[in-house]
């Protein structure tokens, strides 16, 4: 999780946006490892890895 911006933007209200969030893990470099330590972790909560709680559900399903 991106301390560093704003933590409104990565754990939205319900129905919130999540796309400022997206936009910066675009561009960041550890987004493949963030992606992979939110599912390892089975994190619930706000983006990681680019990727919304329910995105990464769905990632999740497919892979087992
Ligand atoms: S990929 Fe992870 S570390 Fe990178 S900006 Fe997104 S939430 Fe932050």
């Amino acid at each position: 999780m991106c301390a560093q911006t704003d933590p409104e933007a990565f754990f939205p209200e319900k129905g919130g946006s999540t796309r400022e969030a997206k936009k910066v893990c675009q561009t960041c470099e550890v987004r493949a490892e963030c992606l992979e330590s939110a599912l390892m972790n089975d994190e619930r909560f706000g983006i990681w890895g680019g990727l919304s709680e329910r995105e990464r559900r769905k990632l999740k399903k497919r892979a087992v």
